[in-house]
């Protein structure tokens, strides 16, 4: 939600520490919200549309914080002012002073325009590419059209609302973290060796060798688990998918977690507390950009004040079977299988205890029943599937070499976490987070790809 004291708020607080500096001091947010009811002000925006007459000219300007309504009259401004604007196109840079009148339009306030300049002009040649028509056509960004031109499509109101409720998601993973005592620490993006397995890595040149680009942050944090204990991280993530589906990206951003002396259920609770803490932050701070993203509040709340059931991988299988899905015990379970188990699940659920066969070396056996792995994905409902992906790592040195062996995995890259055993080691776990599927998932999008500012995809890297 816009709010106009907090941003009132947030420009005083520039001031005072910038000075008159300050580009810009008017926001239409502001303007609609009541803050300068009769007073004069000067508005610095872009044309979302204009219609009008000879006499006289309406705009709606909007800016990072709103749209309203400008009237220019053509015996108020002057002929030069009222020409210019009047040839002013959609997208065009404007900066209007005027004073504010409330009104029972649309926007509940208009601006009486004195004066006016375009800044930016758009060439009459080559008008916004992007038309109302084009945004029908478009499901929610989806279109060649609109991928073709993503850093135009940038500025329409359904993606500046998800841009808004990224960053707000963003904002809730730190603030999750940092409030209880976690350590934010980087991992390198080059490294030598697999953490996802070998056929999603992208291999780049590197001085006449080969390296790749990290799938995960894991390994490199899990070496400064002993230094740390409590780390997270929020960075892109690479892997080379080659299928395209609504929710894989080849660059996609990662929220991971790393916890000395943590058992599955402890990583579990973070998961679990993390998700239902950016859930409840959206319905403080975003409420109204959920509901214009088309997504039902009472949902968002549940996600946020339920708790998470846990089932075994052996019980997700039962009832895939008993709907009739061909699975077999030991697969991993890919999305057609989670979007069946999810449809009708009402909040998220914790699947844990895969086979340690579906699983990568660094999972830890259950010292239980050494078949399974101490593991968990958390799979939100209605149809999304997975969202995190963790569990408890293979700790002592004996069992991370018989892990990485049976594996067939070459040790050599891996001897420096392998190090991490041998000096040291203790009990611990974490998880990876798909930030761009929780957004996706949160806002009710269709895509993952409507939730990143730039999607990249197997065919697309452009623009
Ligand atoms: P999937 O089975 O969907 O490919 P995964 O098992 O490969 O997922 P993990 O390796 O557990 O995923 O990664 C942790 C989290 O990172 C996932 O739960 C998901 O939210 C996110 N993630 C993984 N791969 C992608 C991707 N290609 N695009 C976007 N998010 C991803
Ligand atoms: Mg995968």
């Amino acid at each position: 939600m816009y709010m106009p004291s907090n941003r009132g708020f947030i420009t005083d607080g520039l001031r005072r520490s910038i000075g008159d500096t300050m580009g810009k001091e008017y926001w239409i947010g502001d303007v609609t919200a009541g803050s300068h009811d009769a007073k004069e002000v000067v508005l610095k925006g872009w044309v979302h549309r204009a219609r009008g007459s000879n006499k006289i000219w309406f705009i709606v300007v909007r800016d990072s914080t709103g749209h309203v309504q400008c009237v220019a009259k053509r015996d108020v401004v002057g002929e030069e002012c009222f020409e210019s604007l009047r040839n002013a196109l959609i997208e065009s840079s404007v900066e209007i002073t005027g004073v504010v009148e409330p009104t029972d339009r649309e926007h509940g306030h208009e601006v009486q325009v004195s004066s006016a300049t375009v800044v930016g002009p758009v060439n009459p040649d080559r008008p916004f590419p992007i038309t109302e028509s084009a945004m029908e056509d478009s499901d929610g960004g989806e279109t060649e059209f609109l991928l073709d031109n993503r850093h135009l499509y940038l500025r329409t109101s359904r993606m500046t609302t998800m841009l808004k409720i990224r960053s707000t998601v963003f904002g809730a993973i730190h603030s999750y973290f940092r409030d209880r005592d976690f350590t934010e620490y980087q991992a390198p993006n080059f490294v030598a060796g697999a953490v996802e397995g070998g056929s999603t890595l992208f291999e780049v040149p590197y001085f006449g060798k080969k390296a790749y680009l990290t799938q995960s942050w894991q390994l490199y944090a899990e070496a400064a688990m002993p230094a740390l204990e409590r780390l997270y991280t929020m960075a892109p993530s690479f892997r080379a998918e080659k299928s395209r589906t609504r929710r894989h990206l080849t660059e996609f951003w990662h929220a991971e977690m790393e916890v000395a002396w943590a058992s599955n259920d402890e990583v579990m609770e973070h998961g679990e507390g993390v998700v239902r803490h950016v859930a409840s932050t959206l319905l403080e701070e975003m409420s109204e950009e959920l509901e214009e993203m088309g997504r039902d509040l009472s949902m968002v709340a549940r996600f946020a004040e339920s708790e998470y059931p846990r089932m075994r991988y052996d019980e997700a299988i039962e009832i895939l079977q008993s709907k009739g899905v061909e699975v077999e015990w030991g697969q991993d379970l890919d999305y057609s299988k989670e979007k069946i188990l999810t449809s009708d699940f009402e909040v998220p659920h914790f699947l844990t205890h895969y086979p340690r066969v579906a699983k990568p070396f660094y999972h830890r056996p259950d010292p239980e029943d050494p078949k399974y792995v101490l593991c968990h994905d958390l799979l939100a409902p209605e149809g999304y599937g997975e969202i995190i992906g963790g569990g408890e790592r293979t700790w002592s040195e004996e069992e991370i070499l018989e892990r990485i062996d049976e594996e067939g995995t070459p040790r050599d890259p891996y001897e420096f976490y392998i190090d991490i055993r041998r000096y040291g080691g203790v009990p611990h776990g974490g998880f990876g987070l798909g930030v761009d599927r929780l957004c996706t998932w949160l806002s009710g999008a269709e895509h993952i790809r409507e939730a990143i500012p730039f999607p990249r995809d197997s065919r697309r890297v452009t623009p």
